[in-house]
């Protein structure tokens, strides 16, 4: 983990609050994420790790981790979690605010080809109905 830069504004935590509705101070670090995700040898920050950067309002350490765009959507962090916190809606949020700020949180993409997979997956489960 590298050292600590700095938190989060409060517009970057209300627009964290409003994406996830959840409250990551919740997380008590039971590690039951971490233990459950089929590709943590591929993140630099485990799931777990990634809730205590969270936790801490260290968003710029998320925003820079590989581990946002490893993630695979496959939500067995979410089934695992004893708080319901749903991890995988976590890393969601943060790649939500990625795109956003990239521009490219919007539907007028038509180029799909340039879009990450997992922001597609996520769509299409949003969705779905
Ligand atoms: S399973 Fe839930 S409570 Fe446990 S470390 Fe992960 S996010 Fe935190
Ligand atoms: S949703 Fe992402 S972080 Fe959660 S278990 Fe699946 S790959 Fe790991």
């Amino acid at each position: 983990m590298r050292f600590p830069t700095k938190t989060a504004s409060n517009n970057e935590r209300e627009e964290f609050n409003d994406i996830v509705q959840k409250n990551v101070k919740d997380c008590y670090q039971c590690l039951k994420c971490s233990s459950g995700c089929p590709l943590t040898a591929h993140m630099d920050y485990y799931p777990h790790q990634v809730m205590l950067l969270a936790k801490m309002g260290l968003f710029d350490q998320i925003f820079e981790s590989k581990t946002l765009w490893v993630c695979a959507s496959c939500l067995a962090c979410s089934s695992r979690c004893p708080r319901d916190l749903e991890p995988a809606k976590i890393m969601e949020g943060f790649r939500t605010m990625i795109l956003r700020d990239r521009d490219q949180g919007n539907v007028e993409i038509l180029d799909t080809r340039k879009v990450p997979r997992q922001a597609l997956i996520a769509s299409m489960r949003k969705f779905r109905r």
